[in-house]
């Protein structure tokens, strides 16, 4: 049989066979309403309040600060209803970083189109924030600040302590879009002073379609769902239960295996840089080489283009990214790469390849085979490679 390696875990991952026997009941037998007054409907509403505790637990928050969301997305745009309902109080202005993802990005843009002031704060070429540039961005008609807790495309980590303590002394909210880095690096909203938070269950092996975000308690919390009464009335809507179950029994088991996890696919993610680096001339590790997600390899490749790149990879059983999961549908290179100072022709060949622990060796060997035959088939065939061996293109990488 033809090899299939999968190497998108940052775009999802592989529901987990004991996730999915958690969820199993709540597809089936118990498909009582949880907002239902008899005991068939309060078995759905203990599991849903045993997976809100797990949630809590594994980022050192209190199960009361646990609202369960349709996802990362979902949860990112509870930020925006922070601002709308922040600006009655005079407090317009919103920071964030230009490396977000697309859900705090296009949630910004939407606030600027409608009057708040946004900064986004520029990163250094490994798509790293100094906290100090947060510190000066704050004004006093700052609202909230959104850092990302881990880029999703280059794998670059936050200094979301000194972040979350900067904010708390200046009296500002501070919301981290976690959905890469829950279940993977270690959270602790209350050591790191966060106020608000997002994590999506697909992204450490639970279900696709739910999240949670967290909010400090005493934050006012404007509801995103007008109904019932089911999220304390903040989200209303009958509770995808078994989702709900899934994410709390992931986030459980990621937590608890973490250490060996990240220890396991930090060495692969290591022997695949460090391959492909010696293997393939003219290329370049996007974000920093050792302080990054244990997963993430992100690879630009001078004169060819990302997409044929991933075209061929498919072909040979190899399933990778471009830098954005959206860049396939469009010729805008990611703005993550712009962000860090790639040249667009070098922004167009970039590759994100993303491990989890169901990743083996032989994977990586497999990749660390075929990647470089690929690259080096594209270049024979490039115009641009052979403008650039002849030195006619200045490129640096
Ligand atoms: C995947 C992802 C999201 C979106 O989460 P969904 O659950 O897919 O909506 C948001 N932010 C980051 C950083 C992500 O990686």
């Amino acid at each position: 049989m033809e090899r299939f390696v999968y190497a998108d875990n940052a775009a999802t991952t592989k529901l987990s066979q004991p996730v999915l026997d958690a969820m199993m009941p709540y597809l089936t037998e118990e498909y009582g309403n949880p907002s239902s007054l008899y005991r068939f409907g309060n078995h759905a509403k203990r599991a849903i309040e045993n997976a809100r505790a797990q949630v809590a637990k594994a980022i050192n928050a209190d199960p009361f600060e646990i609202l369960f969301t349709g996802g990362g997305t979902e949860a990112d745009n509870w930020v925006k209803e922070l601002m709308y309902s922040l600006k009655k109080k005079g407090k317009n202005h919103f920071i964030t970083s230009a490396v977000e993802h697309h859900a705090l990005i296009h949630s910004a843009q939407r606030l600027e189109k409608e009057g708040f002031e946004v900064t986004f704060l520029p990163v250094d070429k490994e798509g790293r924030i100094d906290p100090e540039q947060v510190k000066a961005a704050i004004r006093p008609e700052t609202g909230l600040v959104s850092i990302m807790f881990a880029n999703n495309e280059i794998g670059t980590l936050y200094p979301i302590a000194e972040i979350g303590a900067i904010c708390r002394e200046a009296g500002v909210l501070f919301h981290t879009d976690a959905v890469q880095a829950a279940g993977h690096v270690p959270i602790d909203v209350k050591a790191m002073n966060i106020d608000l938070l997002s994590l999506s269950a697909h992204k450490f092996h639970g279900p696709k379609g739910v999240g949670a975000f967290y909010c400090r308690r005493g934050i006012p919390l404007p509801s995103l769902i007008d109904g019932g009464a089911q999220e304390r009335g903040k989200r209303a809507g009958t509770e995808n239960v078994a989702g709900i179950v899934g994410l709390g029994e992931a986030i459980r088991i990621a937590v608890e295996e973490m250490p060996e996890t990240a220890k396991k696919v930090s060495a692969m993610r290591d022997r695949l840089i460090d391959g492909i680096l010696e293997k393939v001339p003219m290329c370049r590790l996007n974000g920093p080489r050792h302080d990054r997600l244990p997963g993430n390899c992100n690879i630009s490749f001078l004169g060819i283009e990302g997409e044929s790149l991933l075209l061929r990879l498919d072909l040979a059983g190899i399933a990778a990214s471009s830098g954005s999961a959206c860049a396939s549908s469009s010729l805008d290179p990611s703005h993550v790469l712009l962000a860090i100072g790639l040249p667009h022709e070098v922004a167009h060949g970039s590759v994100r390849l993303s491990l989890s622990d169901f990743n083996t060796e032989e994977d990586v060997d497999y990749i660390l085979e075929k990647l470089p035959q690929i690259v080096s088939t594209l270049r024979s065939m490039s115009p641009l490679w052979e403008e650039i061996q002849k030195g006619e293109v200045a490129f640096t990488l």
